[in-house]
């Protein structure tokens, strides 16, 4: 079945479309399920990129009356992208029990390190920020809230060349998502970007290929995501793409993050 789990609406205001105009152009394009997963805002600061705090029931109730007009058609989620951060953890909780939230999609761009220092991982310093991005990830794993991890391997869009430093973020992402049998995305609007010139060569900025041939054959769970910022990315060639490198690295491709495997 044709699906996608992250897509964001207008209410993050660097997307366009709304709830409305991503179900429709969904089921348009003959898919089975749509997540939506617009980036989450926080109640007691802007950290920017995303919708803000009081339209949270807006997007909801919208998604809601949605949900019964597609009933039949296309099912339709309830979710958010958003950051891990210890101290909103009553927070997640509040999402998934007063605001019915249905799933939760761990996007870390902000990530705290060591000093509580929060960062940009779009502007890491040093491989070593790869390191407390990926120990970010595992925390946020190990309170059992987030349903996948969205493009685990962002941090590689970064110009540093690969060192052991990206060889132990690696091992620690696969090992926790592994644990706690978390699906891992693989983005598409990574491939939307363009390959660009690294140290290594002409590649890509995310999906990584170094990161996504450690699972080649494996059983971990990977979901493809569109990370759709207009309504025709939903099912464009870039997840046709993702669909394909999937394919040849031998992954496990689900369709359904509630699945369980
Ligand atoms: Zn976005
Ligand atoms: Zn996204």
């Amino acid at each position: 079945m044709l699906s996608n789990f992250h897509t964001h609406t207008e209410r993050c205001k660097h997307a366009y479309g709304t709830e409305a105009d991503y179900a429709e152009t969904a089921y348009t394009m003959g898919l089975g399920i749509l997540g939506f997963s617009d980036h989450g805002p926080f109640p007691d600061e802007d950290m920017g990129y995303r919708m803000d705090f009081n339209e949270l029931p807006l997007y909801l109730s919208e998604i809601d009356k949605l949900s019964e007009k597609y009933k039949g058609k296309i099912q339709l989620y309830k979710g958010l992208e958003i950051e891990y951060h210890p101290k909103y953890m009553d927070y997640y909780r509040q999402l998934y029990d007063k605001f019915n939230m249905e799933y939760l999609a761990l996007g870390e761009h902000m990530f705290t390190s060591t000093g509580g220092k929060v960062k940009n991982i779009f502007f890491a310093e040093s491989t070593k920020d790869y390191i407390e991005y990926a120990e970010n990830i595992a925390a946020a794993l190990e309170t059992g809230l987030f349903t996948f991890i969205a493009h685990p391997d962002i941090m590689f869009l970064n110009l540093h060349p690969h060192d052991k430093n990206c060889d132990k973020a690696c091992d620690i992402i696969l090992s926790t998502a592994e644990k706690y049998d978390v699906p891992l995305e693989l983005n598409a609007n990574g491939i939307r970007r363009g390959p660009r010139m690294y140290p290594e060569g002409m590649r890509l900025p995310y999906p990584y290929d170094r990161f996504w041939k450690q699972l080649s054959g494996s059983k971990q769970r990977v979901i493809i995501g569109s990370d759709c910022h207009t309504p025709e990315q939903i099912r464009d060639n870039s997840v046709i793409a993702a669909e394909k490198m999937c394919m040849e690295l031998n992954l496990n491709v689900i369709d359904n993050i509630f699945t369980r495997s």
